[in-house]
């Protein structure tokens, strides 16, 4: 649900959306598909339904995984009193840390904090709402929280950087990955985004990203402007440094 007159949550990974429309009211989206069926309120849920069915009668499931957009990229549209041809609005890019009209947006490295960390938050006794961009916000809060374990400076290097869980708490990682991806952060240029992936899966970062390594049993893959189980040359990890600090 993405419903505003500006989109928040265009870069968020959902099958089907229910979004603003260009030009006000409501679409409903199969994700992949640039254009969404012009529903009311009450028609919306309806035709998610719908696109679901479809989705599943067309094949988009197979060994019990499938998304939608997948399926799209396969050529496989949906009929078109589903698909439409009503465009979303415009879409906003996922906000920084820092204060807002909201109150204080928050990030945490990886997405992750220890149960202190939520207590200091959660002290002031202000709502505390989670977002898609692995950040807290503290909702009417005037002014940033001190609180060791948080993010409040746009310009943190750890932003440049994603990770999934990683050896040793993935079972299927053949590598740790947030320590590298902690290491690496500062050598990561400006603007750009470097995805560090414990296995192919790419969990933490589905889509394609600026930089990827990916682990392999022998070391990382490096893969510039892809995904995580995109094929690449296996680099050892005392190579990366000065492999990411060489990037353009
Ligand atoms: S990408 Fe692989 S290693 Fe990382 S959390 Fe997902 S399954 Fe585990």
């Amino acid at each position: 649900m993405d419903a505003g007159p500006r989109r928040w949550l265009a870069d968020t990974p959902g099958d089907i959306r229910i979004e603003g429309a260009a030009g006000g009211g409501l679409i409903v989206r199969a994700d992949g598909l640039p254009t969404g069926r012009l529903a009311s309120k009450a028609e919306a849920p309806g035709l998610a339904v719908q696109l679901a069915r479809w989705f599943t009668e067309a094949g988009g499931i197979s060994g019990g995984r499938g998304r939608m957009a997948a399926l799209i990229a396969r050529g496989v549209l949906p009929p078109a009193d589903l698909a439409g041809d009503v465009r979303p609005a415009p879409a906003e890019a996922a906000p920084p840390p820092g204060l807002r009209a909201e109150g204080a947006l928050v990030a945490l490295a990886f997405g992750q904090m220890t149960a202190q960390v939520l207590e200091a938050l959660a002290a002031p006794g202000l709502d505390l709402r989670l977002t898609p961009w692995r950040m807290v916000l503290l909702e009417g809060a005037q002014a940033l929280p001190a609180t060791p374990g948080t993010i409040t400076d746009p310009a943190d290097p750890v932003l440049k950087v994603v990770a999934c869980t990683g050896a040793p708490g993935c079972p299927q990682a053949l590598q740790p990955t947030r320590p590298l991806a902690q290491a690496l952060a500062p050598l990561v240029p400006d603007g750009r985004i470097l995805h560090v992936s414990g296995c192919a899966k790419g969990c933490a970062h589905p889509a394609a990203a600026d930089l990827t390594l990916t682990a392999t049993a022998a070391g990382f893959t490096l893969i510039r402007g892809g995904r995580a189980g995109d094929t690449a040359p296996v680099h050892a990890v005392p190579a990366l440094p000065s492999l990411i600090s060489g990037m353009p």
